[in-house]
């Protein structure tokens, strides 16, 4: 089934096209930038499609990072339209060489599972390397929001805010409990960053635009709290990873695909990080297994 559906006006010339990943369209005389391209090609011949019939070029792709559902419509897009493709350092590498993705979530060359299209899209070059500031040749000003991954960047124009995943919806969080974050530590000042920047509208990948989102960046924040929390109590001796893991996917009811487990132990390991940064947990290796336990 096809995700997207319509060009939808946010306020003047910045419009999105809802979807499973929504895709932020900036419209500039007779062309456009498009910000980020969804999961695979099918979702970028609707790209090309829903702008080619409003009379539009897309002269510009602006990755916000190099996840899969954003970037794998960049492909098709590239080779119907030639669009030059903008993109953070360092993601611009992941998308660039998609190996990249499931090879540092698996930590070695990843078995089949990890290669299918919703952890690696097909590679593309990358021309233009954005950074936190103002773009005065686009009128664009790009935001870092690290955390979700390496160096996922934002973008506001016209008041609106681009915040691709630096937040989830309340239902995602609700449903699966542990959000994937890279850099858990990150994500929270990212949560926090967002609180503070004020916009006319916020306009996340996976939810509806916004003009107020206080509510759900605390959604987001208890979200982590409870797993940080969950994760702290499970410790009342020394415990193997593998035996924490279970006992907090088993707390969420999660049952995961192997690929998906891989994705989900990503995740719990970047609060491992965290804790033990904060010197609340210290690990030890003993009789063949890695353990964890509390010093705080
Ligand atoms: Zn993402």
């Amino acid at each position: 089934m096809c995700p997207v559906r319509e060009l939808k006006k946010i306020v003047g010339d910045v419009y999105y096209i809802p979807g499973r990943t929504n895709v932020g369209v900036i419209v500039r005389d007779d062309w456009c930038i498009v910000v980020d391209t969804g999961l695979d090609e099918d979702h970028g011949r609707k790209i090309i499609n829903i702008i080619g019939d409003s009379g539009l070029r897309i002269k510009l792709i602006l990755n916000t990072h190099s996840h899969a559902d954003h970037i794998g419509g960049n492909r098709i897009i590239l080779d119907r339209v030639k669009p030059t493709i903008m993109a953070p350092s360092v993601e611009a590498y992941f998308i660039e060489n998609p190996i990249l993705e499931p090879t540092f979530m698996y930590g070695a060359h990843p078995p089949e599972g990890l290669q299918g299209k919703f952890f690696m899209a097909e590679s593309t070059p990358v021309s233009k390397t954005i950074c936190e500031g103002v773009d005065e040749e686009l009128s664009l000003r790009y935001v870092s929001l690290p955390g979700h991954s390496f160096n996922m960047h934002g973008v506001i124009v016209n008041d609106v805010f681009f915040i691709a995943d630096a937040l989830f919806p309340e239902n995602l969080v609700k449903k699966f409990g542990i959000i994937y974050h890279f850099n858990v530590k990150e994500a929270v000042k990212t949560l926090k960053k967002l609180g503070e920047v004020s916009c006319r509208f916020y306009v996340p990948s996976h939810s509806e635009p916004s003009s107020d989102i206080n509510r759900i960046v605390n959604v987001n924040l208890e979200a982590i709290d409870k797993v940080r929390k969950l994760i702290e109590e499970n410790i009342t001796s020394k415990i193997s990873l593998e035996e924490l893991f279970s006992n907090i996917l088993q707390e969420f009811k999660l049952e995961l695909s192997p690929p998906m487990y891989f994705l989900y132990s990503s995740a719990l390991k970047s609060y491992i990080s965290w804790l033990i940064d904060d010197r609340v947990l210290q690990s030890m290796f003993e009789d063949g297994k890695l353990y964890v336990y509390r010093v705080k």
